[in-house]
């Protein structure tokens, strides 16, 4: 990064002087990450951008430190941000169990969440069916049958599509 690089104050978005260390036209730190409640502008190409954002829409640069485990305690939205993506990570990383606990909850749920959107009514059919055929005798043992298969199966697709 050259020294002549045009570089803008994140608190009012004005040009600032390679270099400074404050900001001439509202003397917050150039390099202060939380500056007020107001907008925030990004550093790098002085846009407009949401406060909390990390890294900068505009140019993609990074504007804040990538927020680390071990930082719990400040409630900001911030941190609620990093615990819905913590959430996604985790979903995305352990499809198998989630799937799992899905068809758990509701036989055949599982499978949708996997995309298998036909096997998901077959699961919930047979498991319907199963359920109604208790009457009969032959549900006590389909019933479970069933309701196990949905919990494996589920299980076994999601770990097939969990990245690795
Ligand atoms: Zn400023
Ligand atoms: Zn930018």
């Amino acid at each position: 990064m050259s020294a002549t690089t045009e570089r803008y104050c994140r608190a009012c978005g004005e040009t600032v002087a390679p270099g400074a260390e404050v900001c001439s036209a509202c003397g917050v730190a150039t390099d202060a990450v939380e500056v007020g409640d107001g907008p925030v502008y990004c550093r790098d190409c002085g846009e407009g951008i949401r406060a909390a954002a990390e890294i900068c829409p505009h140019c993609g640069v990074r504007q804040r430190p990538r927020p680390r485990a071990g930082t719990l305690g400040d409630a900001s939205t911030d941190d609620l941000e990093t615990v819905t993506d913590d959430l996604e990570r985790f979903v995305r990383e352990n499809r198998g169990l989630v799937a799992a606990v899905a068809s758990f909850l509701f036989p055949g749920l599982g499978q949708l969440l996997n995309g298998e959107v036909v096997k998901a009514v077959v699961v919930f059919t047979a498991f319907v069916l199963a359920t109604f055929s208790v009457v009969v005798g032959v549900g006590l043992i389909a019933t479970p049958i069933v309701y196990v298969y949905a919990i494996y199966d589920a299980y076994r697709t999601g770990r097939y599509l969990e990245p690795r």
